[in-house]
């Protein structure tokens, strides 16, 4: 079969989902039994979302081939459940970049290098390389932005050139807009879909089909007025009114034959699809057997976006509970001189999540010293481990003023510090520890019964690592070393990925970001341990209450 390309593209206003979208038509698609792929074009210069702000653009989600990208490749790979790589995540960065070192080699002599067709191609080629590299039988391709951004044009010019350079049912054109409701008059406004469909014709592509973004469902008459107004057939206008959970909405487009329309103007086989998993989910999330509250001790409480896979990850474990996750958020900055059981209450757990930088550490330490001394259930993810070595070297191993270099450089105790190969990096784009890593999971430890196996695969992300050198110190101390690096034997203990606590009903710090790897039907197993966790507590706060 040759490869079948969806384009998805988006107007009227930015944050309508086209993620998500893009994220469900790839899940009814493999509930068809295909290999699907999905593409994300990001028309920003940047080259990866690396060194962009988590407060403007949402968390970085890392790829296990260490690429740092936008977090919409998160939600692909959770929908999708399957491993994507650097080349799915497009920039205009990337494609300049290559394009500018191609004619600096010479490869264009003779030419003038111009947007169409250098640019274009140079987009067309890594769109089909992605595709064939990932054995992906259709391949999603979402463009960032709003259709009418300078920026994405030579974007749109390559997607538009692709329903030329492939047979026609090779290529599928979807819209997503917003159609407002008015509650003053009670109506819905079809005008701004009809202006995004007339600017995205203008550039020469005409989507074969529409869907509506809506708080309420879009009824069959202005379904079909906004047919009639874009020339999109009326049987490939759809509706994706708000739902309460993103894993719903696969099966709302499915519902109402989206799937069928794209079998159909691909040329597929109609399939029956499975989309049980999706469904048993939404059962467990809207009528779980138990609710637990977990506070999360961060930088970017009001950024919710800013630790999606983190979220997601917890929901996950939540599902494999069969219980549902709420967040308390408590911004670390109030825990330096604030109430910490004031802020707790009514936590059954506490998660110190990843990070950068100094603002709010002191909370973070105080936070976790609170969950050890009061036996609540915690996880550091990353820079939650370092917070955790950090509070156990002060508090427990009675080295005090221990710190990581990070935040205090001078420290007599850095028992966090940079790792050796960081000594020699320059730049700050893609130059971290970062992606798959292996680990060592250390028999006999709660680690070991949460994995199952002696090895599991982790991304990662950071620059600094518990300093060998404090470790036979913290050890003796009482900390136990649950994972490390594998083959790393000449330095001390070892890497150290994994720390826990004896007589503690869960105490777990991992320098890697297991959320990324969490998938909504095989969640992570120190979150699921967590969540389990989390459950017990309640469950004894309940009878001693
Ligand atoms: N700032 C820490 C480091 O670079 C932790 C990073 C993280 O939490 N992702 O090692």
């Amino acid at each position: 079969m040759p490869m079948k390309y969806i384009f998805v593209t988006g107007g009227v206003v930015s944050g309508l989902g086209k993620g998500i979208l893009t994220s469900s038509l790839g899940a009814i698609l493999r509930g068809r039994g295909y290999r699907v792929t999905a593409i994300k074009i990001d028309p920003y210069v940047n080259v990866d979302a690396g060194t962009m702000r988590p407060y403007e653009h949402g968390e970085v989600f890392v790829t296990g081939d260490g690429a740092e990208t936008d977090l919409d490749i998160g939600h692909y790979e959770r929908f999708l459940d399957t491993d994507l790589a650097r080349g799915n995540n497009l920039t205009t960065g990337q494609v300049y970049l290559t394009v500018i070192q191609k004619e600096r080699m010479g490869e264009y002599l003779s030419q003038t290098v111009q947007v169409i067709p250098h640019v274009t191609d140079e987009i067309k080629e890594r769109i089909r390389k992605t595709a064939q590299e990932q054995n992906a039988e259709i391949a999603v391709v979402e463009v960032g932005g709003t259709v009418g951004d300078i920026e994405s044009l030579p974007f749109l010019e390559a997607i538009r050139q692709f329903q030329f350079d492939e047979e026609e049912d090779n290529t599928l054109y979807i819209h997503l807009t917003l159609v407002p409701y008015l509650r003053t008059s009670e109506e819905f406004k079809t005008k701004p879909t009809q202006h995004s469909v007339a600017t995205l014709r203008s550039v020469g592509i005409q989507p074969d089909m529409l869907v509506l973004r809506s708080e309420q469902a879009v009824p069959e008459e202005m379904r079909k007025k906004v047919a009639l107004f874009t020339n999109v057939h009326p049987s490939a206008v759809f509706s994706s009114p708000d739902v309460e959970h993103l894993y719903e909405v696969p099966l709302v487009l499915e519902e109402q034959g989206v799937g069928k329309a794209v079998e159909k103007k691909l040329g597929l086989e109609p399939v029956i699809p499975n989309l049980s998993f999706w469904q048993d989910a939404i059962r467990v999330l809207h009528q779980p057997d138990e609710v637990v509250k977990i506070a999360i001790a961060g930088k970017y409480v009001k950024m919710p976006d800013a630790y999606l896979s983190l979220l997601e990850a917890l929901k996950h474990a939540g599902i494999k509970n069969k219980a549902r996750v709420e967040v308390k958020w408590v911004d670390a900055e109030g825990l330096i001189n604030g109430d910490l059981a004031d802020a707790f209450r009514g936590a059954d757990a506490i998660l110190v999540p990843g990070g950068f930088g100094v603002r709010g550490i002191e909370g973070k330490i105080r936070a976790a010293r609170y969950a050890r001394e009061n036996k609540i259930p915690y996880l550091g993810i990353c820079l939650g481990l370092q917070i955790a070595v950090i509070e156990f070297a002060r508090t427990v191993a009675g080295l005090e003023g221990a710190n990581s270099t990070e935040f205090d450089p001078y420290t007599s105790y850095p028992v966090i510090d940079l790792m050796p190969e960081q000594l020699e990096v320059a730049g700050l784009g893609g130059t971290m520890r970062l992606g798959d890593w292996p680990m060592e999971v250390r028999p006999g430890t709660q680690l070991h019964q949460l994995y199952g196996k002696e090895l599991a695969n982790e991304r990662h992300r950071h620059r600094y690592e518990v300093n060998p050198g404090f470790v036979d110190r913290l050890v003796k101390a009482g900390l136990v070393i649950s994972g490390v690096t594998p083959g790393m034997k000449g330095r001390g203990e070892g890497l150290v990925e994994a720390i826990e606590l004896k007589g503690h009903p869960f105490f777990v710090g991992l320098q890697s970001h297991p959320e990324f790897n969490s998938r909504p039907m095989r969640a992570s197993p120190p979150f699921a341990g967590f969540v389990a966790a989390a459950i017990e507590q309640k469950r004894k706060t309940k009878i001693f209450a």
